[in-house]
C-alpha cells in the first residue's frame, strides 16, 4: 500500500477498487533529546498505514516540509523551517496531481500542527475546491480524532511520546531527556506510556477509517 513501492498494475487495481490516498504530513523538527527529528511525519505515517489496512487505498511517502516549526521560537538544532508559500503550493499541487492520478478521497493527515502551517494547508484545500477539485479532501491533525481522550496535540510531551512509543517501540529514549527544552505539554517521563499510545492510535485509526469510508460512499453515490 506504500505508493512508491507499487507497480503501475497494482496502483491501477487499487485506484479502481478503493481510490483513497493518505498523505502523512510532518516536518523535520526538534522533539527533545528523546525523540527523532522526523517524529511528526513518522507518527502520522504509522497511523496512515494502519488506516489504509482497514479502508484500502494507498499511502504516499511522508512529507517533511513544515512551516511554523520551533525554529521560529528559538535555537532548535536540525529543525528545518520552510515558507508558508511552499507548504501551500505543495498541498495544492499534490491535490491536483493525486486527483489526476485517479484518487477520489485524499487525506492530508497533519502530524505537525503549527497553527499557521495548518492554515496554509487549509487554504490550499479551499482553493482546490473553489477551482473545481473533484476529490473529497480531509485535511486534519491526527489529534482531532482523539480529543475525547484528552489529546489536543502536544509537542514531544505525554501524548506524542506515547504514540511514538507504541508505533516505534525501540525509538523512544526517555533516558536521554534531562531538560524539557522544546517539550510542550505534560512531562513524558512521568506521563507517557506505550499503553496510552496504543489507546490513542487505535481510537484515531478507527475514527479516521470511518470518516474515510463515509467520504468514499459520497463519491460512489455521485
Ligand atoms: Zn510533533
Amino acid at each position: 500500500m506504500r505508493m512508491e513501492f507499487m507497480l503501475p498494475r497494482e496502483l491501477r487495481d487499487e485506484v479502481g477498487r478503493r481510490p483513497i490516498v493518505y498523505v502523512p504530513w510532518g516536518a523535520m523538527q526538534w522533539h527533545g533529546e528523546h525523540l527523532p527529528l522526523g517524529q511528526d511525519a513518522l507518527k502520522v505515517y504509522g497511523i496512515c498505514l494502519r488506516a489504509a489496512e482497514r479502508t484500502g487505498g494507498v499511502v504516499f511517502p511522508p512529507i517533511y516540509v513544515g512551516y511554523e516549526t520551533l525554529k521560529l521560537y528559538g535555537d532548535y538544532p536540525f529543525t528545518l523551517e520552510f515558507s508558508r508559500d511552499l507548504v501551500k503550493r505543495l498541498a495544492f499541487e499534490l491535490l491536483q496531481q493525486l486527483e489526476a492520478a485517479g484518487f477520489r478521497v485524499i487525506v492530508l493527515l497533519c502530524g505537525h500542527y503549527g497553527r499557521r502551517h495548518l492554515e496554509a494547508i487549509r487554504e490550499a484545500v479551499e482553493e482546490y475546491r473553489a477551482g473545481g477539485g473533484r476529490a473529497r479532501v480531509l485535511a486534519v491533525p491526527e489529534y482531532e480524532f482523539a480529543r475525547d481522550l484528552g489529546y489536543h496535540g502536544d509537542h514531544a510531551a505525554k501524548w506524542e511520546t506515547s504514540i511514538f512509543w507504541y508505533l516505534y517501540p525501540s525509538m523512544v529514549h526517555l533516558e536521554r531527556l534531562r531538560e524539557l527544552r522544546g517539550v510542550y505539554g505534560e512531562d513524558p517521563r512521568e506521563h507517557a506510556s506505550r499503553e496510552l499510545g496504543e489507546k490513542a492510535v487505535k481510537a484515531i485509526v478507527e475514527r479516521l477509517a470511518e470518516e474515510v469510508e463515509k467520504l468514499l460512499e459520497e463519491v460512489e453515490e455521485q
